[in-house]
């Protein structure tokens, strides 16, 4: 299905500090207020950068999101953030299920499938990653592992709410490697039928974004592919340059 209007999100991981909103958040929103994008455009900054990137934003046309919260609403976890926080600090959507998480404090898709209703319970658009690692594509598993990763962690409660897919081949995270357009046309097909299986009707119109490696030089291309509804964009959302360039090809 083509989808018309893109949403392209920067996922700014652990980097960022007040002076970045000062920098390249406020070259952002010039550019986009002169001009205004034909996508949708939103940032992930860490935790402690969301109220004052709203601020900064002030309405503008860039949308504030989380990069993970936790399952629970309130209690005795030390460093975590709820969906409620991330609402209260004036994020509207946040990355769930990223593959960083997955390895690096082992979600399962169980876990992010609870922090899906968790999001949407606060009100917040969920962004769920998915995405094979290298051994995997090299086996021939990439369209299976992505099936696999939808059915398990996609929730009951996204129909008829505001969400997106983010399909994000590990291999091509931080490598500056892609697929090649094919490649992504496969998976993006292969995800949308998992989307379908799993949530009837109301998997068929939520956009699927392609993340890995996405900059400037390969956007418009990739962008262009029917089944590709947007980028989840990391390095590149850093300079404001690069992430406006990715907005401007959508
Ligand atoms: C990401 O971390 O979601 C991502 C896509 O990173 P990069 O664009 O740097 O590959």
């Amino acid at each position: 299905m083509k989808q018309t209007v893109k949403l392209i999100v920067g996922n700014w991981k652990m980097n960022g500090l007040a002076a970045d909103l000062a920098g390249a958040v406020a070259e952002m929103l010039a550019d986009l207020k002169a001009t205004p994008a034909s996508a949708r455009a939103g940032l992930c900054p860490p935790a402690t950068l969301i109220e004052r990137m709203v601020r900064a934003i002030d309405g503008g046309p860039i949308a504030v999101g989380g990069q993970d919260c936790r399952v629970e609403t309130k209690g005795a976890f030390t460093g975590g953030v709820s969906a409620g926080m991330l609402v209260d600090a004036g994020a509207t959507m946040v990355i769930l299920g990223h593959s960083e998480r997955r390895q690096e404090f082992g979600e399962s898709d169980a876990l992010v499938s609870d922090k899906v209703g968790a999001a949407l319970q606060a009100g917040l658009m969920p962004i769920i990653c998915v995405g094979e690692t290298l051994a995997q594509r090299e086996a021939g598993e990439a369209a299976a592992i992505v099936r696999g990763q939808i059915l398990g962690s996609l929730h009951d409660g996204l129909t008829g709410q505001d969400w997106a897919l983010a399909y994000e081949p590990v291999w091509a995270i931080g490598t500056g490697l892609t697929p090649t357009l094919d490649q992504i046309a496969e998976i993006h097909a292969a995800a949308r039928d998992a989307m379908i299986e799993r949530l009837g009707d109301g998997g068929r119109t939520a956009p699927i974004l392609y993340g890995g490696s996405v900059n400037p030089g390969n956007a418009r291309d990739i962008l262009a592919l029917d089944e590709v509804g947007g980028a989840l964009v990391g390095g590149a959302s850093l300079k404001a340059a690069d992430f406006l360039a990715i907005i401007r090809a959508a």
